[in-house]
């Protein structure tokens, strides 16, 4: 058995197709120049009309920012810069044009990679798959060509390029596991968008694995098993077909409503980290992102904070590509265990209760103004709701809100389009905030539940330390009083109330939290279809009936037992 990391969920029992790519030898030799030259560009033109052909192949099956990668190797493969280079150099040394080839994209390669950008380091990989098509057409070298595989296998390889995953047949390819990459390398979001499982960084499966050998793929695991004994095979059998049942079954729900058996709708959402993770959200069938965690953007950066513009790039990503759904936008949650490489934080003895958050906005407004500045500019693109998090008392509300408002005045004075309809919220993650929440309800538009801290505080428990990790408990009764609190108090006064900690997700708390009037549950997109799936079977009125019993019980044990046969 071979560890890896679970990239595409699924499981799949085929033999192994072990996809060897050519090796190729590449010296320099002596030769003549205008022969070379003209062998190069012939095999430029095939190198088009074969990513044209891939390109082709793909339509259909992946979407137009997937198929988009190859447009990128189209106008990579079309670059004046690039063939001219290449060209120069078999004129200025008398070379072949393999090794001249080789040489201008290996000096393109460490260029990209040397690059302190994300972008740009992918586009070392771009230049890695076209050119070594390229070289492969120049020495006639044949790429194998997944389209022609005709019975069921796991795909076995080093690893796979964008190329090689978009020719890959559903039909046939159960599934892939490679040697190298992580959950967000291209082949694993690819693999996740065609809903083939892989396991990738499976070190080792190169050397084991043999052309034909029995493979177990557990992509829920993250796992592979080579040459599995009957038994193994057979209990795999029953996992990948209860796995497939509820996948299948869950499918169906991606375009329902979230409404219960008695008509009550509520709003499923996705917690996301980066633009990137848009497309799962959607996928899954999210009515809008509850919590984007803007921090990720703060910790990427190596050097200095992000710029207004770099900001307003991501923010625009995420508003445009969720096409109009509601993006709750979370400003810079910072310090506690969440620390920057260019900013010194002060020394204190619980970083969990001191310097974070807007407590830090409010003390550099510089950062928090750019901060604004960057989403309000974006507002233009979707439908916008910003939140402060940790906040504590009205007065910190009303600072951050005033900024916003000052912030958003300067915009429309230089004649910036912003929208009319920003909404203006916060997360209730302080116990004190929840109390009073029928207090900031007059002035927040929405709250969100931010449940891992707001039980870290209530219950004073770490949420880092393993030891007190026992006093994280979602069900117990002061929880939910305070859920039902800060719901009551948002209701009162006409407004929305949200959850994106992980109690939203959690398959025994949505019923109490459908029971307590929650209006928007935010959550991992993976949790999204099941949750959905739960609550189209509960009623409304039951679980209110059910939640009002929860609140007068003692402790969790009282309400697990209260949840668990209300779902009886
Ligand atoms: C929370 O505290 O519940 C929350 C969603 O925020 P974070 O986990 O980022 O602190
Ligand atoms: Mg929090």
């Amino acid at each position: 058995m071979l560890k890896g990391i679970a990239a595409s969920s699924g499981i799949a029992i085929a033999k192994v197709y072990k996809l060897q790519q050519p090796v190729l030898n590449i010296e320099k030799k002596e030769c003549d120049s205008a022969a070379e030259v003209a062998k190069f560009q012939a095999a430029l033109v095939k190198t088009q009309a074969d990513i044209e052909a891939v390109k082709a192949k793909a339509e259909g099956k992946l979407s137009e920012e997937e198929l988009a990668i190859f447009d990128a190797h189209l106008m990579m493969a079309n670059d004046p810069e690039l063939s001219g280079q290449i060209e120069e150099m078999i004129k200025n040394e008398s070379c072949n044009a393999e090794f001249a080839t080789e040489t201008v994209a290996n000096m393109m390669i460490s260029m990209f990679e040397s690059m302190d950008n994300d972008y740009f380091k992918e586009r070392a990989a771009d230049v890695k798959d076209v050119t070594f098509r390229l070289k492969c057409n120049i020495v006639g070298a044949v790429i194998p060509d997944l389209t022609t595989i005709n019975e069921e296998v796991v795909i076995v390889a080093e690893d796979l390029t964008p190329s090689d995953t978009a020719q890959l047949n559903k039909q046939f390819t159960l599934g892939f596991a490679t040697a190298t990459g992580g959950r967000t390398s291209h082949s694993a979001i690819m693999a996740r968008s065609l809903e083939i499982p892989a396991v990738v960084g499976c070190a080792g499966i190169m050397e084991q694995a043999s052309q034909g050998d029995l493979l177990i793929l557990d992509a829920v695991e993250g796992q592979v098993i080579l040459n599995p004994t009957p038994e193994q095979v057979k209990e795999y059998e029953a996992k990948a077909e209860a796995f497939k049942a509820e996948k299948e079954a869950l499918k169906v729900l991606k375009d329902a409503k979230s409404v219960t058996t008695d008509g009550h709708e509520v709003e499923l959402a996705g917690n996301i980290g980066t633009p990137k993770d848009v497309e799962g959200v959607l996928n899954n069938g999210g009515e809008g992102v509850g919590l984007y965690r803007t921090e990720f953007l703060y910790m990427d950066s190596e050097l200095d904070f992000p710029s207004e513009d770099e900001q307003f790039e991501a923010y625009k990503a995420v508003l445009e590509g969720m096409g109009g759904k509601k993006v709750v936008v979370r400003t810079l949650d910072i310090g506690g265990d969440k620390k920057l490489p260019y900013f010194t934080f002060p020394e204190e003895m619980n970083p969990f209760l001191g310097y974070r958050a807007i407590r830090l906005c409010l003390d550099r407004t510089d950062i928090f103004r750019t901060q604004l500045r960057a989403l309000i500019r974006a507002s233009v693109y979707g439908k916008l709701c910003i939140m402060f998090p940790m906040i504590a008392t009205l007065d910190e509300f009303r600072q951050a809100k005033a900024l916003f408002e000052e912030e958003k005045a300067k915009l429309v004075s230089e004649g910036v389009a912003v929208s009319d309809h920003i909404e203006v919220g916060m997360m209730v993650e302080i116990p004190a905030a929840a109390v009073l929440a029928d207090q900031f309800a007059k002035e927040a538009d929405f709250f969100s539940i931010g449940t891992n801290d707001l039980i870290q505080y209530s219950m004073a428990a770490d949420r880092m330390s393993e030891k007190v990790s026992y006093l994280y408990q979602p069900l117990n009764p002061s929880i939910l009083r305070l859920v039902k609190v800060t719901i009551d108090g948002a209701h009162k006064e006409g407004k929305w109330v949200g959850m994106c900690g992980e109690m939203a997700g959690d398959e025994l708390a949505a019923p109490v939290l459908l029971g307590l009037g929650l209006d928007e549950f935010s959550m991992s997109a993976s949790s999204i279809l099941r949750t959905r799936k739960m609550i189209r079977s509960l009623s409304k009125q039951e679980m209110e009936v059910m939640a009002e019993k929860a609140l007068q019980c003692g402790n969790i044990k009282e309400v697990t037992e209260l949840v668990k046969n209300s779902l009886k």
